[in-house]
């Protein structure tokens, strides 16, 4: 039995985790609709990430700043000119270049309309050097023309253009100085977000791998210069941690580290956490020592001084950044696919199973009344539970069908009433996994779910 993504994709559109977005109109192009599944699903991979990185941290504190922003951010941050042309960055001196504008300065001859591929090709022919330092040693040209453009308020002109942000970490290094004032935090401490992030990718795809509109988890870590590579690597092992506490399978888990030659100027240490998808391996969360590039750059175009004062040791400096950032629909897809089994049961039937780890199943248990005669008794257990948990409820069909669509759908436990449930109070629970069963009293389900699905 082979894992594809078809067969992930069909679980998904058949189960209501996952539509194609705009379906009745032809769709749209690498949108997706979350269905009531999904939505369950992906809220409980952000909770899970919520709880660990901000709940019980005892250094990170949370944010949602504004998806749209004063264009000058992304000056600041290196997206305009950056984001939207043909970069290439001078392996020698560090320093960033538009390759259209080389060739141009270099030769006199424009470069508009080339592919990439031609004007690397002409860069090499015409030994362009570089303006600083004058070697010839570039990086390929990456295409930054991702981010969305919009207008803010009725006419439409270049003065009132704004974007969608590309990432949500700006939102928060613009607000450094109001998160550190008011929670009056010290040095080492973390801004954690969750929120939607906008790229008008050029390849976008392998279902949620690749979108234009999706959701990013991010930590920005600020601490003492010096620290920093000691915090790069405490975050890398949580990060990490976190994956397999999770349940993510470690074979199909790895860190990559960035050598010199791939590190962007401004970063002292990139490592990529990555997945093996069907696909292939795919980045899944990027943790990177951004040293203190993009405060200085904020404090640089705003003005505004976002140094740390720290009182034990009378210095004043702009603090270095650790960043994880992870996508949440690139992580969903990963616990996706790794959850996904099918397998042959005694007798020679398959069952299709999703082995999700409890705390991120849509539904934590379904309730199962043996007989539509049992439907008082169920709907009460129902309504206790529900007050609690997600609960699905299902009294159609033989109880095997009923197993076999909750196993599909990585329900951790199904709770079957029967007719002696009415005189011993108990039930009986059925494990996902391995498939065992076990009587519990009716008013120990509660602890029971609560402790199996806790994180
Ligand atoms: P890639 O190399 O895959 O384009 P990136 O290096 O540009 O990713 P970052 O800018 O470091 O990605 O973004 C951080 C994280 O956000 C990624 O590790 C990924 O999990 C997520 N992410 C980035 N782009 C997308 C996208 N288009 N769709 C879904 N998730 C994304």
């Amino acid at each position: 039995t082979e894992k594809t993504m078809e067969k992930i994709v069909a679980l998904c559109k058949n189960r209501g985790f996952v539509f194609a977005g705009s379906e009745i109109y032809g769709g749209l192009s690498n949108a997706w609709d979350y269905g009531p599944l999904g939505v369950e699903f992906k809220n409980n991979v952000k909770a899970a990430w919520r709880k660990k990185f901000v709940q019980e941290s005892p250094y990170n504190v949370g944010l949602d700043s504004a998806i749209l922003m004063n264009p000058e951010v992304w000056v600041a941050s290196g997206h305009v000119g950056g984001f939207s042309d043909p970069l290439m960055d001078c392996r020698d001196c560090k320093t960033r270049h538009r390759a259209d504008k080389l060739i141009e300065d270099f030769t006199g001859e424009s470069a508009d309309g080339w592919s990439n591929d031609k004007m690397m090709e002409f860069i090499r022919e015409h030994h362009i050097k570089c303006p600083n330092c004058g070697s010839e040693n570039f990086t390929d040209i990456r295409q930054f023309n991702l981010m969305f453009k919009t207008f803010q308020g009725v006419t439409e002109g270049t003065k009132n253009e704004i974007y969608l942000r590309p990432e949500t970490a700006q939102g928060i290094f613009v607000n450094f100085a109001n998160v550190q004032r008011t929670t009056r935090r010290k040095i080492p401490f973390g801004i954690a977000q969750i929120g939607k992030s906008f790229r008008n990718e050029i390849t976008p795809g392998n279902f949620l791998f690749r979108l234009r509109e999706f959701e990013q988890m991010e930590l920005e870590f600020f601490c003492k210069p010096d620290t920093d590579l000691d915090w790069f690597h405490f975050w890398k092992d949580f990060c990490e941690k976190w994956l397999h506490d999770l349940g993510l399978t470690k074979e199909n888990l790895r860190l990559r580290d960035h050598d010199k030659e791939e590190l962007s100027f401004y970063s002292k240490a990139t490592t990529d956490i990555e997945y093996l998808f069907p696909f292939g391996w795919g980045e899944l969360w990027g943790i990177a020592d951004r040293t203190n590039y993009d405060l200085s750059r904020h404090q640089e175009h705003s003005g505004k001084s976002l140094e740390f004062f720290d009182p034990e040791t009378k210095e004043h400096y702009v603090p270095y950044v650790i960043e994880p950032s992870l996508g949440a629909d690139r992580v969903a897809l990963a616990f996706l696919c790794d959850a996904y089994d099918e397998e042959t049961l005694e007798g020679g039937d398959t069952r299709v199973v999703l082995r999700l780890h409890p705390a991120l199943a849509p539904y934590k248990a379904a309730v199962l009344p043996l007989s539509k005669k049992l439907n008082d008794r169920a709907q009460e257990v129902y309504s206790v539970l529900a007050k609690r948990f997600a609960v699905d409820y299902d009294d159609a069909g033989s109880i095997g069908k009923r197993y076999r669509r909750q196993d599909e759908i990585g329900t951790p436990f199904c709770i079957t009433i029967d007719f002696d449930s009415e005189t011993d109070g108990c039930v009986t629970v059925r494990d996902r996994d391995t498939m065992k069963q076990e009587r519990i009293a009716i008013d120990k389900l509660t602890g029971y779910l609560e402790s199996k699905t806790d994180f």
